[in-house]
């Protein structure tokens, strides 16, 4: 089951200019800078509560956030749902006739394991599931 909000992607084409916004004139907390190389991309967390949005910069032109800006321009790539076990939640979905991208989960931002559902799935949003993969009750001690 999904529990919250663990955070909503946004794809930026200037860093510098999304970081003006969101963390000098938002004043939201700047609490990671984290590589992807999984997904070719640079992730920016700004907590907000117990949830943060999540800038994505890409690193390589035929990185999935760079084709999305190259088709679509700056704005909200995904929402993150947090779970407990990926692997379970992607089997129940499955089951259920929903549709994920991809066969397994991926290493995502912060040491997750992540999942996506195809928008034709949810009514037009990239879906992600994601869980932290210590399995641990998640304090705020496990968000770096
Ligand atoms: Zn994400």
């Amino acid at each position: 089951m999904a529990r919250r909000i663990d955070h909503i992607g946004i794809a930026v084409g200037d860093v510098a200019a999304a970081l003006a916004f969101y963390r000098d004139a938002l004043g939201l907390e700047l609490t990671a800078e984290e590589p992807v190389p999984s997904q070719k991309l640079v992730s920016y967390h700004l907590r907000i509560g117990e949830a943060n949005l999540e800038l994505l910069s890409p690193t390589a032109p035929d990185s999935v956030i760079a084709r999305f800006l190259e088709k679509r321009g700056p704005g909200i790539h995904h929402i993150a749902l947090a779970v407990d076990d990926v692997e379970a939640e992607m089997a129940r979905l499955r089951d259920a006739g929903y549709r994920l991208l991809g066969e397994k989960p991926t290493p995502g931002a912060g040491g997750k394991q992540v999942i996506f559902l195809h928008p034709k799935s949810t009514g037009g949003v990239l879906l992600e599931l994601c869980a932290d993969t210590r399995h641990a009750p998640r304090p705020s001690a496990t968000e770096h």
